[in-house]
């Protein structure tokens, strides 16, 4: 067959692998100036590894993702340090990402709290009845088991802050999902993941994969026999599409889908993301912390301050030091609107906060990055909303973020719908 997949993010670069190995013609279509979507990365001169756009990790239980970076031939170039997660607690953070470390954390006291929370994350860890927990929402089933001092210290203020507004109509099974499959180690690729994405590339073009950069489809029809791509320079024939852009792309590029699948797609919820990167002359956090979940009811302006060099060597960016500034966001919100300097002027008071020494002058260059489609909502029993990958025009394929689900969208989740794509195409 002749297949066409639009999107080099993980998913097509993952269905493509699997086509062409059947001995499928594939060519990609990709809107940026190289492969990776989301989880792309960018090079400073001065630096010898990428740093990602949006700050990306892997688990160790990313199964889908390690299988194909091994059936790539790649898993030398994995590596997986261990990084700390911290939380505020009375103006003080604390690591809080193992079972050892819960312990020890004074924000649950000693008495009944702590055994409640125990017991909910050993719950969320054995159990894989995940469509039971998708009838009731994250907050009244955390209120209820957790009981609500447990769950407004741990956990209400990454549901504020992932989900703006909509944080009440989250299922629980989306926050079973984070319990039940993410590991504290956390994994990279060395040279960061536009490294991976780059010798992903490669070994899709060495197997024959025609991979078209920088070229953005504008439609996709169905004629009598063939299905049709158009792009900026004309029209391509294929007997199979593949697409994995957002819903509202797909919707927007496929008008001829019937109107119970196109609404299907409109309907479906979604986050965007504002992304600030830093290059500092010094260590923000000096006890090496990783991760600051900030509650933005304690003031702070964005959800994540992220210090990747306390995650990877600074060495690999010529000693500079990469810090990250991420917030959730709606269409609308006037980060959208904001330059990198901007954002850094917002954010600047937050970084004095985790290091009182910081002062604008630490930093060398800052850059912005945002995405419209960064984080989907599901809504209460949302295994009834998913768009099946299959549309109702034959040899049309949608796979998404949005159609991971129970699981929260991840590179791990890309690579396995892709390939449940390619299967579907294939069969
Ligand atoms: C802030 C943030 C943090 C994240 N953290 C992590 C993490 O730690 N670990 C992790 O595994 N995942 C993380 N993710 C999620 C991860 O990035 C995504 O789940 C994954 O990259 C999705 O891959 P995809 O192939 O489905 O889609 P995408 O990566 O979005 O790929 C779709 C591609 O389609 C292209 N495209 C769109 N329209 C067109 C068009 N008209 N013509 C041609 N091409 C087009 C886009 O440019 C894009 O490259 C994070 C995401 C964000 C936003």
């Amino acid at each position: 067959m002749k297949i066409a997949i639009i999107g080099a993010g993980y998913a097509g670069m993952s269905a493509a692998f699997d086509l062409v190995k059947a001995g499928h013609e594939i060519t990609i279509y990709e809107s940026e100036n190289s492969t990776g979507g989301l989880a792309r990365g960018f090079r400073d001169p001065k630096w010898d590894w990428s740093v990602d756009r949006f700050y990306h990790h892997w688990f160790a239980s990313d199964e889908h993702m390690l299988g194909i970076i091994e059936e790539l031939g790649l898993s030398d170039s994995v590596i997986f340090p261990r990084p700390y997660t911290v939380l505020l607690h009375d103006k003080k953070w604390y690591p809080f990402d193992s079972i050892k470390e819960a312990l020890l954390f004074p924000g649950l006291g000693w008495g009944v709290n702590k055994l409640r929370f125990g017991l909910v994350g050993v719950y969320l860890r054995l159990t894989k009845n995940w469509q039971a927990l998708e009838k009731i929402t994250a907050d009244a089933w955390m209120r209820k088991w957790a009981g609500a001092q447990v769950y407004e210290q741990m956990w209400e203020s990454m549901l504020i802050g992932k989900f703006g507004k909509h944080y009440k109509d989250v299922p629980m099974s989306w926050f079973w999902a984070r319990i039940h499959a993410r590991t504290t180690k956390l994994g990279t690729f060395k040279g960061g993941f536009q490294a991976f994405a780059d010798a992903f590339a490669e070994a899709l073009r060495k197997q024959g994969v025609e991979i078209k950069l920088s070229v953005k489809v504008s439609s996709i029809r169905k004629s009598k026999e063939k299905n049709i791509v158009t792009l900026e320079g004309g029209e391509e024939e294929f007997d199979k599409i593949l697409v994995t852009t957002s819903p509202k792309v797909m919707a927007k590029l496929t008008p001829d889908l019937p109107k119970t699948y196109l609404e299907k797609l409109l309907e479906l919820k979604q986050m965007g993301a504002v992304v600030l990167v830093t290059a500092l002359k010094h260590q923000l956090s000096e006890k090496g912390y990783y991760w600051f979940n900030l509650p933005k009811d304690d003031g702070f302006p964005f959800l994540a301050l992220v210090e990747h060099t306390n995650y990877v060597s600074s060495e690999h960016f010529g000693g500079e030091h990469i810090v990250y500034g991420g917030d959730y966001i709606e269409a609308g919100h006037e980060y959208f609107e904001m330059d990198a300097e901007e954002l850094m002027d917002k954010f600047a008071e937050s970084f004095a906060r985790i290091n009182p020494k910081f002062t604008r002058d630490w930093v060398r260059k800052v850059w912005v990055f945002k995405a419209d489609y960064a984080q989907p909502v599901p809504q209460l029993n949302h295994s009834q909303n998913i768009p099946a990958i299959e549309t109702p025009i034959e040899g049309i394929y949608f796979a998404s973020m949005s159609q991971v689900y129970p699981w929260d969208r991840g590179t791990n989740f890309a690579v396995e719908i892709g390939r449940r794509a390619a299967g579907l195409m294939m069969r």
